[in-house]
């Protein structure tokens, strides 16, 4: 893989340029040794971008992230470019502004090498669901690379790029990264701008960096988070220092294994790593205890229900009218009148939703409107957020006695392409770790710990409390030092 931290010492010391690097990877991908993890390199800006990053390294005017390649999940806009979220409905959709966080990495020095491949509307856990194809693994043949940041990770993981960027609405960060041994992490909610991104769930979107280690996390974390004012979401909670964090160590931290995320579901190897985990952190001055969470069985019904609700609002728009792919009738041929038009509108509708969506993203819009209908006796949405504040005081709570929660990311490895595509729910629940963290709010990181017997990266998570990322890179960073310190193979044949 490619680590920033080790290329910027050598592109100081003039041994490899910035140019060099772009001109690689644009050569693999082109050569189709990309695994279909970029949908679009750009070419001329990006070998223009990296002359000016060898330019300002030559006269000493280097900012923090010079000459960094970096990725952007194809559901963050970038100026002028398309920007697809990997769906048929917005294949000739063209964003007119940057998102923030794209603006603030070019602004630092970064080049943005692509837009990289993904789940359709961020929708699915396995890559699979994108108009553009499925993102191939790097190096575990026949498995999924995860998603819905498929070509994030799969470009960071096939050393195509240092980092990219992706979003994590209920996994979709921490779940690639951890079945290609990446890091990946997912901000609280509101310390990073959702300026530009594509909602799909709004109240549990976040955008997070996968880097190949966690220092170039920390570095592209403290480019990207603070308050936007073009997103009120964003808070005012001060940044701390996160690449200062990474080297911090974790002694007097106290740090709970929750009971419910141990369960029969995960297998042994992934518990047993879990555990071994917490005894490396012990002997480096933690405090390790057992917890429970309680309230964990409601976590992923309760997010299943919220986020399908937001999708099937959020993605209203895209009706071949106001955005998205026209089709059907043109509703202008019906003459002004009245009863012809709307027929005229429905069919277009009809039409543009069902060609330019994808089964998945159907079935989500379906299921979220079909929770929200009135005089639903159930009442499923107003039930699933009277859960949540259930599930966020638990947290809350939890987070006043202990500093961290230590996890697996996945109940199990990277699985089979094809094999739960026609299975939904199966399909969903390799997330059942990973939504705890967007109902909440709070952050949390994907960390590579090792690799199974037949190669299958094993990562873990930790969670903090809200806006407390500082302490997730103090954990991780512990953890890849301990691990390199052993000589361990920590991401199974990630190069
Ligand atoms: N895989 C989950 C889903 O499909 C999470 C997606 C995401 O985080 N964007 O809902």
């Amino acid at each position: 893989m490619m680590h920033y931290t080790h290329v910027r010492n050598r592109i100081e010391a003039r041994k490899e340029f910035c140019a060099s690097l772009v001109a690689g990877t644009l050569e693999r991908v082109t050569r189709e040794e990309g695994y279909n993890a970029f949908i679009e390199v750009f070419d001329e800006e990006a070998r223009a971008t990296a002359a000016e990053c060898d330019e300002r390294i030559r006269t000493e005017r280097a900012r923090p992230l010079e000459g960094m390649l970096i990725g952007i999940k194809d559901n963050i806009c970038i100026e002028g470019k398309k920007t697809t979220a990997a769906s048929r409905m917005l294949a000739h959709h063209r964003a007119v502004y940057d998102a923030t966080v794209v603006t603030r990495l070019r602004d630092a020095g970064a080049v943005i090498v692509g837009r990289c491949n993904m789940d359709e509307f961020a929708m699915g856990s396995s890559g699979e669901t994108s108009a553009y194809g499925p993102t191939l693994h790097p190096f575990l043949e026949d498995l999924v690379p995860g998603g819905s940041s498929s070509g994030s990770a799969a470009a960071v993981a096939g050393g195509l790029v240092h980092a990219a960027l992706g979003s994590d609405t209920g996994g979709s960060v921490r779940q690639p990264a951890a079945y290609t041994g990446t890091v990946g992490m997912k901000p609280t909610w509101g310390r990073v701008s959702r300026s530009g991104l594509i909602a799909f769930a709004s109240s549990c979107d976040q955008v997070g960096p996968i880097t190949a280690d966690v220092r170039d996390s920390a570095r592209i974390l403290a480019v990207i988070a603070g308050p936007d004012s073009r997103d009120a979401t964003t808070a005012r909670t001060p940044v701390d220092d996160y690449v200062a964090a990474v080297d911090r160590g974790v002694d007097g931290l106290r740090i709970g294994i929750p009971r419910e995320y141990m369960g029969e579901e995960v297998p042994d190897d992934m518990r047993a790593r879990v555990r071994l985990v917490g005894a490396m952190l012990r002997d480096a001055g933690a405090e390790l205890r057992e917890v429970s969470l309680p309230h964990s069985t409601l976590v992923f019904p309760a997010y299943f229900v919220i986020a399908n609700v937001e999708a099937s609002s959020n993605l209203a728009r895209y009706d071949g009218v106001r955005l998205g792919r026209p089709e059907g009738d043109a509703v202008e041929r019906a003459g002004g009148n009245a009863a012809r038009m709307a027929r005229a509108l429905e069919k277009r509708y009809r039409a543009s939703r069902g060609s330019g969506f994808g089964r998945e993203v159907q079935r989500r819009i379906l299921l979220g409107t079909q929770l929200l209908e009135e005089g639903e006796e159930a009442d499923w949405y107003d039930r699933a957020r009277c859960v949540r504040r259930q599930i966020r005081e638990e947290f809350a709570a939890m987070f006043n006695d202990i500093d961290l929660l230590l996890t697996p990311v996945t109940p199990g490895p990277p699985f089979a392409f094809g094999e739960r595509l026609r299975d939904p729910l199966h399909m969903y629940l390799t997330d059942l770790f990973n939504t705890a963290a967007n109902l909440t709010g709070v952050p949390a990181i994907s960390v590579p710990a090792g690799a199974d017997a037949r190669g299958r990266p094993l990562a873990v998570q930790f969670m903090a409390g809200a806006f407390d990322e500082s302490t997730l890179y103090a954990a991780a960073g512990c953890v890849e030092r301990v691990l390199a310190a052993q000589g361990a193979d920590v991401r199974g044949g990630a190069r």
